[in-house]
């Protein structure tokens, strides 16, 4: 039986408890501002309690690459529910994670040869971090226990990850007195696309040339810089970078939690700039946005530093490391995107936003646009005010959530052009009415 036949009653129940009850990402409780009750969803398509279809243009934090209710996936998750949907990791291993590791191994970067299996993404990026420190600790090196990262750059909200995230954005203020400081370069300024000026890497290059003896590694978002500000930057300063963590020995850790698995267009945003970091996280898009799942590789060379260490092994386990049916989704989801003309299609999807963006240039209230991939972003003046825009959006059949001055859309890869270009067309009524 569909669910949307019991609504009308137990629907406004749900919302008023919602509020009573739960907590939001970034969300107040005692200003709580009303959410909207999803019961299914279907392609591209979010079915909402009251019978409105909205078009998704958020892939779900950029995760449901395949979009909603995938046969593929659902069939993925149905068989390995029938054989074991959870089993501890410590001692044990099942075919799902094996198969996962060695595929993340095969399709990801050169050298990037060991899989660390996490919960989640922050966590994904706790494990890598801890790995920076551990190898450089097995190596007698302790005072190296610092990181180098961007500004507006984002890397998730536990308490490593977010001492690595955007100062501003991050509110580092706030936490001031319980989080580790870390070093900060300026965000990079040459556009994917703009002609290469070394000036752009100067004063990261200053910064690691005094600071090495105390870095640990060099954390960023390659090429794509997410929910720190939607910022494309250009391939050359992610080579640079590599060339100036080898030469002041620093590790380099790439988060490709929002990147990977096809959005800008390359498998990995690593490949734009050819270069192999020394440890690499992968999350959102990994299971096809069915469950949390993320990894985190790392070259041998880190692998091995670490396990000749004192400790003799890397001290981390999550109880849900490796969850089979996290992973059998994943193995499903992966092979999906590799088994289509992947490539092609993110460029159908780049093309047509790159079209439907271009009448927004003429709004008074339009910054600046920008695409990558299947990634389109409209820069605003102003911050925008989420809950009001947020009724529009929903008003006009689509499902777009900004953040500050960024309206963006990062829409499932099976989107069709005419459901491209109706987003695109619902978010131009919205701004430009
Ligand atoms: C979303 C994101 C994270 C955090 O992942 P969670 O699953 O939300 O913990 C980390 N890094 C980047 C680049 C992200 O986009």
């Amino acid at each position: 039986m569909n669910s949307i036949t019991t609504a009308p009653v137990d629907q406004s129940q749900i919302l008023q408890k919602d509020q009573q009850f739960v907590w939001h990402p970034y969300s107040s409780l005692s200003n709580p501002i009303p959410a909207y009750e999803v019961v299914s969803a279907n392609g591209v398509n979010l079915h909402l309690a009251d019978g409105t279809e909205l078009i998704d243009g958020m892939s779900s934090w950029w995760c449901t690459i395949h979009g909603y209710n995938h046969p593929v996936l659902n069939e993925a998750a149905k068989q390995q529910i029938d054989l074991v949907s959870h089993v501890m990791f410590g001692g044990i291993t099942h075919a799902p994670a094996v198969n996962l590791c060695e595929k993340l191994v095969e399709i990801t970067p050169a050298g990037l040869d060991k899989v660390f299996l996490a919960d989640s993404g922050s966590v994904g990026v706790e494990v890598a971090i801890k790995m920076a420190f551990q190898y450089w600790i097995s190596q007698g090196q302790s005072g190296k226990n610092k990181l180098l990262s961007l500004r507006s750059g984002y890397h998730g909200d536990t308490f490593a990850a977010m001492s690595v995230c955007d100062p501003v954005t991050g509110m580092h203020h706030l936490f001031d007195q319980v989080m580790q400081k870390n070093h900060f370069a300026p965000a990079p300024k040459t556009g994917f696309d703009e002609a290469w000026d070394e000036q752009d890497i100067a004063d990261f290059a200053q910064i690691i040339s005094d600071k090495h003896n105390e870095l640990a590694a060099v954390i960023l978002e390659p090429i794509v810089q997410g929910a720190g500000g939607m910022r494309f930057y250009s391939p050359h300063y992610l080579r640079r970078v590599r060339e100036l963590c080898d030469q002041h020995n620093v590790l380099l850790i790439a988060d490709e939690i929002a990147t990977g698995f096809g959005r800008t267009g390359k498998l990995f945003a690593c490949e734009w700039a050819g270069i192999s970091p020394d440890i690499m996280c992968l999350g959102k898009a990994i299971t096809g946005g069915y469950m949390t799942l993320a990894a985190t590789l790392c070259t041998d060379k880190v692998s091995r530093g670490i396990c000749e260490g004192e400790a003799g092994c890397f001290m981390h386990g999550p109880t849900f490391m490796g969850n089979p049916l996290a992973c059998a989704v994943a193995n499903a989801s992966i092979e999906l995107l590799l088994s289509t003309d992947w490539q092609e299609n993110i460029l159908r999807i780049e093309t047509t936003l790159n079209a439907e963006l271009q009448p927004f240039v003429a709004l008074q209230s339009v910054a600046a646009i920008r695409s990558l991939g299947a990634i389109g972003v409209i820069e605003m003046h102003e911050p925008v005010n989420v809950a009001e825009i947020q009724k529009r959006f929903v008003a006009e059949g689509v499902w777009v959530r900004p953040f500050g001055k960024l309206v963006y859309v990062m829409p499932p890869f099976i989107s069709t052009e005419t459901e491209l270009k109706s987003l695109m067309q619902a978010v131009y009524r919205v701004l430009a009415g």
